[in-house]
């Protein structure tokens, strides 16, 4: 391949990168590579089966799409698995051991109608963990309002002995981007590895897809339940992106396995257990069944302390770097987004007072991070708070909302909460449904259509629904 055809693909790879976000891009994207170039067809390859078909399922035309833009003759994009090798080198299946030894909990499929586990093998090595961040412990945590109890429970759990009873299993962390759920979970890792008294594993929910699945698939049901007796707890990060039905049922099986030998289990996650759509509802009430516990948004006091933390931790490496304290208290005052921002604001200060030799002052900062400032995000609405705000408004209870009852004074009310739910969240007509006491989703599309219709003409109903919609944006 040419050194031009390198540098397209660099193109194209950052196109991607720019369009499905860091997240995403590093979750199936980042182990792509190009394979060769001709006629129009481009050749690209990733590690496994799983990531192929993935991404033949869910990102085929925009990878196609960056590759136009890029090279408007490119007109099809192929995908091919390159780990060949490491497949052919499993051992056989061994049909008689997996059917003596799947016993009541492990199914003998995977859903796929493909057996669960074959082949043999070692499984503590296979089940390897994702690679940790050194600077992600708990003595870098730092503690405010939003995150006290999920950093007690997570010292907790990290600090149990093998003989104490489990408090909570799992332990669920849920908070938005950049509000340091990895960090918590790494933390864990390190300070009960460094116990030494239990195995932590800690994978993220793409290593546990393609990574502890795959090695799933390639054991025997008893090398399996083997490798599980050796990890006390498993840190699941990410639980988000788990997608697919057969990795879900694994993922169940897993679950289930470690919480009834009594081994801890730690999630984190961007949403409660509750909003994760696409798993199913045993899944769903097990996750829910330990304690869930909500990060929120870092307060101004938490990110300038987050910040002078980070200074210090600089120092270590950089002893001239110094920033004033009325520039860190500029930054935690405006750079309001999340961790990550804090961190690429005195990232962008270092380097600056790096390359430069100029001290940090205000008005650096200000110039530096000028672009780390954004507008207030809308407000992330529940639908539990629209139940709860539109029940309080018309006077009903919550459960009348959810009830089968069908009188016209909760019958509005429940069609006005399904219409902001629609509106105002982005969750589907069947997990409204859900929501609304196990309602169909044709239910709730006419309770949006009715409303829809209502608000053209009724300017008391349109008028309610305004101040309502403020109520919840607040
Ligand atoms: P998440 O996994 O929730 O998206 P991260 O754990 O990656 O967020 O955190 C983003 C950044 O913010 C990291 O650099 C992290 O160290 C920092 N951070 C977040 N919360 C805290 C905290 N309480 N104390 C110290 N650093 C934090
Ligand atoms: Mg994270």
């Amino acid at each position: 391949m040419s050194n031009a055809d390198n540098e397209s693909w660099s193109r194209v790879k950052e196109r991607l990168r720019v369009e499905v976000g860091d997240d995403i891009y590093s979750s199936w994207f980042a182990r792509m590579d190009l394979e060769a170039i001709d006629d129009g067809a481009v050749r690209l390859s990733v590690p496994t089966r799983f990531l192929k078909s993935w991404i033949q399922s869910h990102y085929a035309e925009r990878v196609l799409a960056c590759w136009q833009a890029e090279n408007e003759k490119v007109t099809r994009v192929e995908l091919i698995v390159r780990s060949a090798v490491l497949r052919s080198a499993l051992a056989k299946p061994k049909p008689e051991l997996e059917t003596a030894a799947v016993g009541g909990r492990f199914p003998s499929n995977n859903g796929n109608g493909r057996p669960l586990h074959v082949g043999d093998g070692n499984g503590h090595e296979a089940l390897g963990g994702s690679p940790l961040d050194a600077r992600l412990t708990f003595e870098s945590f730092v503690i405010g309002r939003s995150n006290t109890l999920a950093h007690a429970a997570a010292k907790q759990v990290a600090a149990a002995k093998r003989s104490d009873p489990v408090m909570f299993n799992p332990l669920y962390v849920h908070a938005g981007v950049g509000l340091g759920k990895t960090h918590l979970l790494q933390a864990i890792t390190w300070a009960g590895n460094a116990v030494g008294e239990r195995k932590l594993l800690y994978l993220t929910a793409e290593k546990f897809m393609y990574g502890f699945v795959s090695a799933l698939r390639t054991q025997t049901a008893l090398a399996f339940k083997e490798a599980l007796r050796g990890i006390g707890v498993l840190v699941i990060d990410d639980l988000q992106f788990l997608q697919g039905k057969s990795t879900q049922a694994e993922f169940c099986h897993t679950l289930n396995a470690l919480i009834d030998a009594g081994r801890q289990v730690v999630i984190a996650s961007d949403r409660p257990p509750s909003e994760l759509e696409s798993l199913d509802d045993r899944v769903r009430s097990r996750l829910a069944g330990g304690l869930v516990v909500e990060m929120g948004p870092l307060g101004e006091e938490l990110r300038f302390e987050i910040l002078k933390a980070r200074v210090m931790a600089a120092r270590a490496h950089h002893p001239s770097f110094d920033v004033p304290l009325p520039v860190l208290g500029y930054i935690a005052k405006t750079v309001t987004h999340n961790g990550r921002d804090l961190e690429g604001a005195l990232n962008r200060l270092l380097a600056h007072n790096k390359l430069t030799g100029h001290a940090v002052t205000l008005e650096m900062a200000e110039r530096e991070v000028r672009d780390l400032i954004r507008p207030q995000e809308p407000k992330r609405v529940k639908i539990e708070d629209i139940q709860r705000v539109v029940a309080r408004q018309y006077n009903v209870s919550r459960s009348d909302l959810l009830s089968s009852r069908r009188t016209a004074n909760v019958v509005r009310p429940r069609q006005v909460a399904m219409y902001l739910a629609k509106t105002l969240t982005l969750r589907s007509l069947p997990e409204i449904g859900r929501r609304f006491g196990g309602r169909d989703h044709t239910t709730v599309l006419h309770a949006v259509r009715k409303i829809e219709g209502l608000v053209g003409n009724d300017m008391a109903l349109a008028e309610e629904i305004e101040i309502l919609k403020r109520q919840l944006q607040e």
